[in-house]
């Protein structure tokens, strides 16, 4: 036994990230970050943040990002909380909603973080299987008297695909708790749910700045719901849950959208590109909405293949849920990324 942590800590494995090796010479297509460099204003904005001096305490609230993130979502401003990252708003919404012995439920395979921030509040897991073509029945949203919330990544991670938002819309109007949607790539896809966060009280919606806007290491995040689930959730972050310089970066980010059309436009061509050399190969591929494609292959021990890649100084992640066909997810890089990746897989297959 470990002596002074919560038993329920104790007893947890936590969560592994992806491999983050800080050789720069590996190529990493594990974890879903964006190729290209940020837009040009972030450095900008950070550099004049520090220019500024560092000495006073951050605006708790983030003013400055919610006013431009307004702008470009159309939604108001206090309905916008901003995080450390998307990954922090989904544990202050925990902390918010959900006691020791209720329940979270989220389906799988998805995002393995829900899972553990729900064994970190001590709450009940229910995990609801995707059907083989990775979409959700009504098991879904089945009546549960401890059931607190449900989270549902859309885009899904690790297959790409997505729920319709019409279809959200529905399970949100089951559900007895709120729906958390986790868009942390949405930009990747063709629809998103926010439009519905005015239509239903009981939809939330998270953002990333890590994945499209190319700011994973700066660690920024919003939420967007309605002010009255706003304002609650605000008691429960640090109260100074950003930092001046990350505030600074993500707002000139987000106030660069000609940036972001650009570098989604690139992505999505690459995307195709990534799927259909896969195919070729003979793996078998989701439609993906998102910066990554989930390959499976239909006679062929994918782990070997990741093994063999990784030797040559290519990460790509290998999956392999309970119950589930194992796969690799491989992010979106460069044309050329992707063009030698598909030339040592190749190899691989061959070898
Ligand atoms: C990357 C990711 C996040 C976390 O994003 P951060 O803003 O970097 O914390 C949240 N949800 C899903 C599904 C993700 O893949």
């Amino acid at each position: 036994m470990t002596p002074f942590v919560r038993q329920q800590i104790a007893a947890m494995s936590g969560y592994v990230p992806g491999e983050q090796p800080q050789q720069a010479a590996i190529i990493k297509l594990n974890t879903n970050e964006n190729p290209y460099p940020c837009s040009a204003r972030v450095a900008d904005a950070v550099a004049q943040a520090c220019h500024n001096g560092l000495s006073r305490y951050p605006d708790p609230s983030a003013s400055a990002f919610r006013e431009a993130a307004s702008q470009v979502l159309g939604v108001p401003r206090d309905w916008i909380l901003c995080g450390n990252g998307s990954d922090e708003l989904l544990t202050i919404v925990i902390r918010a909603v959900v006691d020791a012995g209720q329940c979270i439920r989220y389906p799988t395979p998805s995002y393995v973080l829900y899972r553990t921030l729900a064994e970190i509040q001590a709450a009940e897991c229910q995990e609801v299987r995707f059907t083989s073509d990775w979409t959700l029945g009504t098991d879904f949203v089945a009546p549960s008297d401890r059931l607190r919330l449900v989270f549902l990544a859309n885009p899904n991670s690790p297959s790409g695909t997505m729920i319709p938002p019409s279809r959200v819309l529905e399970f949100a109007e089951a559900l007895p708790c709120p729906l958390l949607v986790d868009e942390a790539y949405v930009d990747f896809a063709d629809e998103n749910c926010m439009d519905l966060v005015a239509r239903c009280e009981k939809i939330i919606v998270t953002r990333s700045m890590s994945k499209s806007y190319s700011l994973a290491g700066l660690r920024f995040g919003y939420l967007v719901a309605q002010p009255h689930l706003v304002e609650q959730f605000h008691k429960v972050k640090d109260s100074y849950n950003c930092d001046a310089l990350s505030i600074a970066g993500a707002t000139a980010a987000i106030g660069d959208q000609t940036w972001l059309d650009d570098t989604r436009r690139r992505i999505i061509a690459t995307r195709q590109r990534l799927a259909r050399g896969m195919q070729e190969l003979g793996f078998r591929t989701t439609y993906s909405q998102a910066n990554f494609v989930w390959n499976t292959h239909p006679d062929v021990s994918v782990r070997r293949l990741y093994e063999r890649l990784k030797e040559r100084g290519f990460l790509v992640r290998y999956m392999d849920y309970p119950q589930w066909e194992e796969g690799l997810r491989i992010s979106v890089g460069t044309d050329e990324q992707i063009d030698r990746m598909l030339t040592l897989m190749k190899e691989a297959l061959q070898a």
